[in-house]
Formats: structure tokens, C-alpha cells, sequence
């Protein structure tokens, strides 16, 4: 989330696709760093080709790249320069239409970035000729499941391997299945055996057999996962009502605790837009870490054809799900951030689920919000776009107050499910071995006794947070960037970096006193583990965090032995905090809360919150009570007595004060300079250079500037490079974006060994 007026609309250029007179030269945008579109001669090329929005190979330098025709103009330009001639054309028709044309320069400008580096953000595998052919799309076969059809005998293996791909996709394209490799001769022998027809157009959604029914789902997504059986409730009822007869382009946030049935809700909403012959895109964070939310779209519109878009898939899949929305094919998207570039011709509704949640934010590359250009691709559509979420933002909130979304509550959990009880556990004073005390052991175990689940969540992965010595004070730090390595045990006793993947033995003696006397602190989940495991005999202790779900099938493996409902505890980071239902989960202990508490960034407060709301809202999801118990050295800690006594939105609205009073973000506009480069005096001195420029520049305006900086960044060495920060606030949008505008060009030729990045509403330090 970020800080915005509704983004304002920069007008470019009216787009037509196709050039009514003829073109003399071509306006192309390339994925490199400069701030121009560059011009060639169409050379041999045939001009009634030439679209914009196709993609042409040029040559750049001394090589040659892939492009993406953005202007056709009729007239040469003075130029007393010669200009190269482009080489190949590589789409006969648009690859991209207007309007997401538009929103590329929209972001560009908003974004301070190229057009062509915004389009190979937007667009994956871009570069690659054979993707994103939009052409000859119309000309190939298509593969389709006749109603009824029997499943090829599993011994034909390779038939099999084909059903079961078109069960999942309802049909497949000619490129599809070379993608699959599934070969021609394998469908033909489907097609005689009249399990599959052929068609040469893209079939209707009548002519889909339901890809999905529920019998073929696995059995473990249990019965809370249906949805629809039971009438909305009167606040679904309201919701849904608003919602749908919004007139046109508005932003909804639906505020509903975890359970209140934000997801029927939603898939009612996307059942009424498909029935208007329109589509819908879903944004999710993390699409393959909660298999169950797509798996119930899935189930809940099993007509529908729904491609996903996530950050598993290679830039190939990605392109192949979105040439399906291309084809027109496409009814639902379901996806993770990038999937709001998903080019569809006809969206009708976007919903943002857990709409506070970091990933929207790209943190590389064009550094885009999803959500903001989510709100300005819905208002191309003059569609609604809805935020849903239990624990919304400070930005969020404040866009509420001046009218610029609409509120609507979802009070009460649905169904039969009630809030946990949630209390803080003062520990002060306390041995806590493996970081858990005695008090909440106990809770445990009576948990398991009692034949449910328990979950402690603990956001640090790992052995333990630091190996240091206790005869001299030495730390084990990583060679390559500024912080302490952390202890592994698993599988065996290394040092990790989780910054840069740096890995070592840990020493036997210290490198600096030689003394043996070396001691690990700061308990992480593996630690955790090894302390339940002796605590909680003869039950299982399953452990949920990047290091154990690495392998592919791994995670899923771990949810299906918590959804079989055996008496268990999990140990979980941040990745279980999301969107996971646990049906016989009676318990949730939160460690570790405490540390977030003490962060430098402004947004701590406020992410510790939305995190300890987000655990806690596993617990008792169905008729199963749930008790949820905040360790804590703090137990006076306003922000945890708030939470706990009055609960989530006091404590938000007491922060959004909090910001207006400091005047920090979203009630100032901010933007972060970030500075690279491999000597650190070099990097600050960059930034107050940059600083001065601004300086300059603002004197003369009457809309106040302030600067944070500049300073080291938060891990001031990463990978053996070094990095700083500006921070630029300002009270108004288009004076800070103008000043960012007009300062740009200078910042390339201030020092060539600095890099430097512009971050639109930044969401921290780095
Ligand atoms: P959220 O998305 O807000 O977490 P869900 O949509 O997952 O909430 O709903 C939580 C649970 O309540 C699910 O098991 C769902 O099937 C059930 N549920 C949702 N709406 C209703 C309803 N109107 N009546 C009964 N149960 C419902
Ligand atoms: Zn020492
Ligand atoms: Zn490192």
C-alpha cells in the first residue's frame, strides 16, 4: 500500500493501433535506461503492417534488440543525425492494445521510469520473439474435452498426461500444448477415441466442459471451503449490493476480520461479472503459498476458464496465461501483483485480497504499486476495484476520510465460527528455553490433549540470530554485507546470510580471541523445533518456513498432514500468517513480538499490528474456539494493550493520528532516493549532491520540502555494495513529482560509480 491521491492521470498521446496514412518513421521503446524513445527508418519493412503496440527488432549499439513500437509518425524529424533502419517486424498485430499502452506511460511518468523498461516490467518475456506472438493466435487449433468423455486408461500414459492437462485448462491452444509437450499425434488419438475435438477458434465457454467439479478436487480442502451453499449474510448481502450497482469506476475497501466471508462475497461479485459477459482479476500476495484460495475459485466458478499468473511461473507460462487473456479466451484472472498487467479486454472488476500485505510493492526494477495501477486500469474500464482485508492500512484509511474509497464492514465471522480470545503472557523474568516459556508449553500440550492443533508463530527463521563469543564479544558477520550471519542446524551446523546467500562452517574457536567459549542467541524456528519436539513427545512438530518448504512438493505435503486434522503444532514464519484456514486449529501462541516493535521504520508499528492480527485470525476458524496468547517482555506496550483490550481498528485509527500529527506519509507524499555503489562516502556524498539539486530547485515553491538524510540504508552493505538513502517529503504530489521530474536527467552525470533509484511512495528504507 501507498500513500496517494487517486494517481493522477498524465493525458498522452491519443493511440491509434493502426496508422491511417502512411508512416515514415518508427517510435520504438527498448528495456534500457535512458529516458527516450529512439527512432528508425521502416527500411524494407512493410508499412501497412506496422501497428503500435507490436513488437520490431532494431539495432542498438553494436547489438540488436526487441522493442515495442510506440509511434508511427508520418513526418521525418530534423535530425542531423543519420538514422538506422529497424529489421524485422515481429508481430503482425498488437501484442499489447491502447489502453494498457497508456497505462505504460502512465506508470512512466508517475514511476520516473523509461516506457520500455516499464513495458518489459509489465510484459513477461518480452524479449523473447516466440512469446507473446499475437498473431497466427486465431489461425491454429484448438483442443478441447467432449462433455462426458471417459479418462484414457492410466497405462496410456501419455494419453493420460494429456486428459489431465486438459481437465485443468478446459482446452489448449496449438502452442499450449508444444508448451506441455504434448505431441499432435497424442490428440489425434484422443480425437479418435471422441475424448477430445478440435475446433479452429478459440471455444465459447458453452462448449467447456466444467474443467474442475468438485469430486476431482482433493479431498483435503475440506468442507469450509465451499462456498455458496448458505445464503450471504445481511452484511455480505450489503456489501454485495454496493459493490454491484457502483456506478462505474470506485474503490471499495471491504473490512472484515479473517472468517467474515470476504471470499463469497468476492466470488459472488466475480459470478455477476462474468454473467455480464465481462472479466475479473484477482490479485492475491503469494499465490503459490495458499493453493487454497485459488483451489476454492476454482471450485466456485468451475465454468470459468481462470489463469493464473504467479511468481513460480517462468516468464513462458506467464505469457502463455497471458495470451489467453489476449485471445479474449481468459474470464478470470487469478494472480500475484504482476498479474495486474494481465491484458484483458473486457475487465469488469479488480479485487485486491489482503490488500495491506507488502508484496503489492515491486521492490526492484519499475518499483509500482499494484494497487495503484489496479485503481487506474479500473478507471480505463470504469470498473470497481475492491480491497479487501481485516487489518487495512494507514493509507488505506486515510483515502477513506477524503472520500476517495468507500467503506464497508463485514463485522462478524460467518458461519458458525467465533474471534479468538486473545491475551497477552507477561515473561519477564522467565527462563524461556527454546524462546517458549513454561506457561504457553502448557497451553500446548493441554491443546494436544484436548485433540486439536496448536501454532506458535516465530518470524525468524533459522538456528539462532547470532554465533558470538563470549570471551571477547566477536560476532560471526557475513563478508559481504553488513549483518550478523545466522546459525543453521539444518540439515547441517552452517552460517547463513539471508541477505546475499553467503554460507559458511561455523568456527570452532573464535577467529579473533581463539577462545572455545562461542555462543549462539536469539531463538529461530529450527531452535523452536528442537525444543517442542522434546517437550511435546509422541506429537508431531511440523515446521513451516522457506528452509523446510523449499523443496517442491514439500510444502504442500506439510499442509496436507495439518488439514488430515491429527493432533499437531506447527511452527511458523510469516508464511503461515497468510490466508491459510486451519479447521482444527484451537491455538495460536505469537514469540518474538516484540522485536518488531522497535524497528526505525514508521511503518513498524503498524506492520506488527497487521502481522499479530493475521496470526491470531487462524485460530478457531470453525465451531473450534480459539485462545491465541501474545508472549511478551512488553506487556505494557501501548500498541500490544490497544490490540488486545480494544482490538485492530482503535489501534490503526491511533497511528493514522499519530501520522497526521508528524505529518509523515500518507499524510506528506514521499519519495526515496537510493544510492549504490561500492565505496560508501561516495554513495552519501551522491545523495547530497542530490539533496542540494532538490534544494535549488524547491526554494522558489511554496510547497514545503523536508529530507530524511542522507543515510546509510537499513542494511547498509549488501553483497559487497554499499547503499544510502534520501528520503523527500513533500505536502504536494505534483510539486514533488515535478522537482523528481526536473532533477532527474542530472542524476546519471553526478558520479558514474553511483547508482542511483527513484522510489515512488516508498514502502521502507531499502
Ligand atoms: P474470509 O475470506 O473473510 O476469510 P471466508 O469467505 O473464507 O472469509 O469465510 C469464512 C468461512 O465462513 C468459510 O468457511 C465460508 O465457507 C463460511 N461462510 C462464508 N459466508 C457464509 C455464509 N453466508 N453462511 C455460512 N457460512 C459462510
Ligand atoms: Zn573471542
Ligand atoms: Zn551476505
Amino acid at each position: 500500500m501507498t500513500n496517494h491521491d487517486h494517481p493522477t492521470s498524465h493525458p498522452v498521446n491519443a493511440i491509434n493501433t493502426s496508422p491511417a496514412v502512411t508512416p515514415a518513421l518508427i517510435e520504438v521503446a527498448l528495456p534500457v535506461p535512458l529516458d527516450q524513445s529512439f527512432s528508425y527508418l521502416p527500411g524494407s519493412l512493410d508499412l501497412g503492417q506496422l501497428r503500435i503496440g507490436a513488437r520490431i527488432k532494431v539495432p542498438f549499439g553494436s547489438r540488436q534488440m526487441l522493442g515495442m513500437i510506440t509511434d508511427l509518425p508520418t513526418q521525418l524529424p530534423e535530425t542531423d543525425y543519420p538514422l538506422k533502419q529497424a529489421l524485422e517486424l515481429i508481430d503482425s498485430k498488437p501484442v499489447i492494445d491502447h489502453r494498457l499502452m497508456k497505462l505504460a506511460s502512465w506508470m512512466s511518468d508517475y514511476y520516473l521510469e523509461p516506457l520500455g523498461e516499464v513495458l518489459s516490467a509489465m510484459l513477461p518475456g518480452l524479449g523473447e520473439t516466440d512469446l507473446w506472438r499475437a498473431d497466427g493466435q486465431d489461425a491454429q487449433n484448438y483442443w478441447l474435452l467432449n462433455p462426458g468423455a471417459q479418462a484414457p486408461d492410466q497405462r496410456h500414459h501419455r494419453l493420460h498426461e494429456a486428459y489431465q492437462a486438459l481437465l485443468t485448462s478446459g482446452f489448449l491452444s496449438d502452442a499450449e500444448r508444444l508448451n506441455l509437450g504434448i505431441s499432435l499425434a497424442t490428440l489425434r488419438s484422443l480425437e479418435s477415441k471422441a475424448v477430445v475435438k478440435c475446433t479452429q477458434s478459440p471455444p465459447a465457454l458453452g462448449d467447456l466442459d466444467p474443467p474442475i467439479s468438485e469430486a476431482k478436487l482433493p479431498t483435503k480442502i475440506g468442507k469450509t471451503v465451499v462456498a455458496g451453499s448458505e445464503p450471504m449474510n445481511p452484511a455480505q448481502t450489503a456489501a454485495f449490493e454496493a459493490i454491484s450497482s457502483a456506478c462505474g469506476y470506485q474503490t471499495f475497501l471491504l473490512f472484515g476480520v479473517t472468517g467474515s466471508g470476504k471470499t463469497r462475497v468476492y466470488i459472488e461479485l466475480i459470478r455477476q461479472t462474468l454473467a455480464a459477459g465481462r472479466q475479473a482479476l484477482v490479485l492475491l500476495p503469494e499465490i503459490n503459498l495458499t493453493p487454497q484460495t485459488s483451489d476454492r475459485f476454482k471450485l466456485a466458478l468451475p465454468e470459468a476458464d481462470i489463469q493464473m499468473v504467479h511468481s513460480r511461473m517462468t516468464p513462458k507460462q506467464r505469457a502463455q496465461s497471458f495470451a489467453r487473456c489476449l485471445v479474449g479466451t481468459a474470464q478470470l484472472v487469478l494472480g500475484t501483483r504482476s498479474a495486474v498487467f494481465a491484458p484483458l479486454a473486457r475487465l469488469g472488476l479488480i479485487i485486491i485480497d489482503e490488500s495491506h500485505d507488502g508484496s503489492y510493492k515491486q521492490q526492484n526494477g519499475v518499483r509500482y504499486e499494484a494497487q495503484s495501477v489496479a485503481m487506474m486500469r479500473a478507471t480505463q474500464f470504469d470498473c470497481p476495484v475492491v480491497l479487501g482485508t481485516a487489518t487495512p492500512s494507514v493509507d488505506t484509511l486515510k483515502l477513506i476520510d477524503d472520500d476517495k474509497i468507500t467503506r464497508l464492514d463485514l463485522p462478524d465471522r460467518a458461519g458458525l465460527s467465533r474471534p479468538p480470545k486473545i491475551s497477552l503472557l507477561d515473561i519477564r523474568g522467565q527462563f524461556c528455553p527454546g524462546g517458549i516459556s513454561q506457561i504457553a508449553t502448557q497451553q500446548i500440550q493441554q491443546t494436544l490433549k484436548d485433540g486439536h492443533q496448536a501454532l506458535v508463530f516465530l518470524n525468524r527463521r533459522g538456528f539462532a540470530q547470532v554465533l558470538l563469543c563470549l570471551s571477547c564479544g566477536w560476532q560471526a558477520h557475513c563478508r559481504r554485507c553488513e549483518v550478523a550471519l545466522t546459525l543453521h542446524r539444518d540439515p547441517a551446523s552452517t552460517l547463513h546470510c539471508h541477505h546475499c546467500g553467503w554460507h559458511e562452517r561455523p568456527p570452532l574457536k573464535c577467529p579473533e580471541c581463539r577462545s572455545t567459549n562461542l555462543s549462539s542467541q536469539g531463538v529461530g524456528t529450527q531452535q523452536l523445533e528442537d525444543h517442542l519436539r522434546r517437550e511435546l513427545p509422541g506429537f508431531p512438530v511440523i515446521r513451516i518456513d522457506s528452509d523446510s518448504t523449499r523443496k517442491k512438493h514439500s510444502f504442500g505435503e506439510l499442509l496436507d498432514q495439518i488439514h488430515s486434522g491429527e493432533p499437531l503444532v506447527m511452527i511458523g514464519t510469516q508464511m503461515l500468517a497468510k490466508g491459510h484456514h486451519f479447521d482444527h486449529l484451537a491455538l495460536v501462541v505469537v514469540l518474538g513480538s516484540d522485536q518488531s516493535l522497535f524497528s526505525s521504520d514508521f511503518r513498524a508499528a503498524e506492520r506488527s499490528a497487521q502481522l499479530i492480527t493475521q496470526v491470531a485470525g487462524r485460530a478457531g476458524r470453525t465451531q473450534l474456539a480459539g485462545q491465541v496468547t501474545i508472549q511478551t517482555l512488553k506487556p505494557d506496550h501501548p500498541l500490544l494493550t490497544t490490540l488486545t483490550t480494544k482490538g485492530y481498528e482503535p489501534l490503526i485509527q491511533q497511528l493514522k493520528a499519530e501520522r497526521a500529527e508528524l505529518a509523515l506519509p500518507p499524510y506528506a507524499y514521499s519519495a526515496l532516493v537510493v544510492a549504490k555503489g561500492s565505496v560508501l562516502q561516495d554513495v552519501l556524498i551522491t545523495l547530497s549532491q542530490v539533496k542540494n539539486l532538490l534544494v535549488q530547485n524547491t526554494q522558489n515553491t511554496d510547497a514545503s520540502f523536508s529530507f530524511w538524510g542522507p543515510t546509510p540504508s537499513p542494511v547498509p552493505r549488501k553483497n559487497g555494495r554499499y547503499s544510502g538513502f534520501l528520503w523527500v517529503l513533500s505536502r504536494s504530489r505534483p510539486a514533488l513529482h515535478e522537482h523528481l521530474k526536473r532533477i532527474k536527467p542530472k542524476l546519471a552525470s553526478l558520479n558514474k560509480r553511483v547508482h542511483l533509484i527513484i522510489d515512488v511512495d516508498p514502502n521502507g528504507f531499502d
